[in-house]
């Protein structure tokens, strides 16, 4: 018995991802799953292959390696470096760019290597400021790609809610598709690839907003969890909790909420604030910020309150709980995408698959 652990409950996730595919395929979408939440856990790439998904999608190279033997198109969702670009090529049947310097240097490679042309997809940047052309850049550019024969243009991609936390309007998405067709009728080519944007494009889509030019959606938060940042509601036909983490109480005690003495700064160097709120139950359980993010564990017991901790430790006020934790005991947390992403990438953290 190891602790902390996340459990991944196999049957609720891949009844999030056929809900999730059966949601675009009614608007001819294809869903690229994205495995980077996973930090190169080889059995979530198969929990998706088995749900039918044919196209996936990771922001670190490292990752594809784990399973480049599972059948699909794999594409690099990061805007590659340009010391990546020999394994972009191999790695990837495509690349999300936004750099026509990076864009360069791809085409010089494949065509110095006599490699066919790699795919790529132009991000434009419809208004949350993080990678990708601007829509009055983007035929400017297209012009010179274009020109490159190293690279093949397969498409567009569009990107909401990460940076700039901009979600995705009428407006943008028209902007998006005209541009798709001013370029297919100037250079004459198919833009067979428009990448819709992520898990917060997903309400267009049963919505009855996306446009039908849109034919694949880059998504993970949306079928891991089972909720969207739209409506911040479980989507019908899916499941909240097909992940969890349970981590074990290492120590329980009754002490003052305010810590005694001159207040300085803590492990991470902030100066913390602390609300007199006299003596409680606090319980410490075995987890810390080496394998999680705090403020993205949500324990199941709505009366354990989060306090905060250190490295290796996480500080809960109990005080309030019907349940009389002692040593030994399991606390259950619902997780968020961080707390997700730090547990995948933590080698302290057992992963458990649940049927
Ligand atoms: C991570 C990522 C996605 C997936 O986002 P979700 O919110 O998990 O659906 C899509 N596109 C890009 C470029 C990404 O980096």
């Amino acid at each position: 018995m190891k602790y902390p652990r996340l459990i991944i409950n196999e049957t609720k996730f891949k009844n999030n991802v056929k809900v999730a595919i059966d949601i675009c395929k009614k608007n001819n979408i294809d869903v690229l799953a994205v495995t980077k939440g996973f930090c190169g856990n080889r059995r979530m790439a198969e929990l998706y292959s088995e749900c039918g998904i044919k196209y996936f999608g990771d922001s670190r190279l490292e990752n594809f390696d784990v399973y480049s033997d599972i059948e699909g198109h794999k594409q690099l969702l990061r805007i590659p470096s340009i010391f990546e670009i020999q394994d972009v090529v191999k790695k990837c049947d495509s690349s999300l760019n936004g750099d026509l310097n990076v864009i360069q240097k791809i085409s010089k490679y494949c065509l110095n290597q006599n490699l066919k042309p790699h795919k790529i997809v132009l991000m434009v940047d419809l208004g949350d400021r993080r990678e990708g052309v601007l829509p009055e850049e983007t035929l400017y550019t297209v012009d010179q790609i274009i020109n490159l024969k190293g690279v093949e243009l397969i498409g567009l991609g569009c990107n909401f809610g990460c940076y700039g936390a901009r979600i995705p309007s009428d407006e943008a998405m028209q902007i998006f598709v005209d541009l798709k067709h001013k370029i297919e009728q100037k250079y004459n080519i198919k833009l067979s690839h428009m990448s819709g944007g992520n898990s917060l494009s997903l309400h267009l889509v049963w919505e009855n907003r996306m446009p039908k030019e849109i034919n694949f959606l880059r998504m993970g938060f949306a079928m891991i969890f089972g909720t969207e940042d739209m409506y911040r509601k479980t989507i019908k036909g899916m499941f909240r909790d097909a992940f969890r983490c349970q981590a074990e109480v290492i120590e329980v005690d009754y002490k003052s909420s305010l810590p005694v003495g001159k207040c300085g700064i803590d492990a991470f160097g902030h100066k913390p604030y602390f609300e007199d709120i006299g003596d409680i139950k606090r319980i410490i359980v075995g987890i810390g910020k080496l394998d999680t993010m705090f403020d993205a564990m949500i324990p199941i017991d709505k009366d354990l309150k989060i306090l905060g901790g250190s490295t290796d430790h996480l500080i809960i006020n109990a005080n309030d709980s019907k349940h009389n934790y002692k040593v030994g005991d399991i606390i259950n947390f619902d997780l968020d995408w961080g707390s997700l992403l730090y547990l995948f990438n933590s080698k302290y953290v057992e992963k458990i698959f649940e049927k």
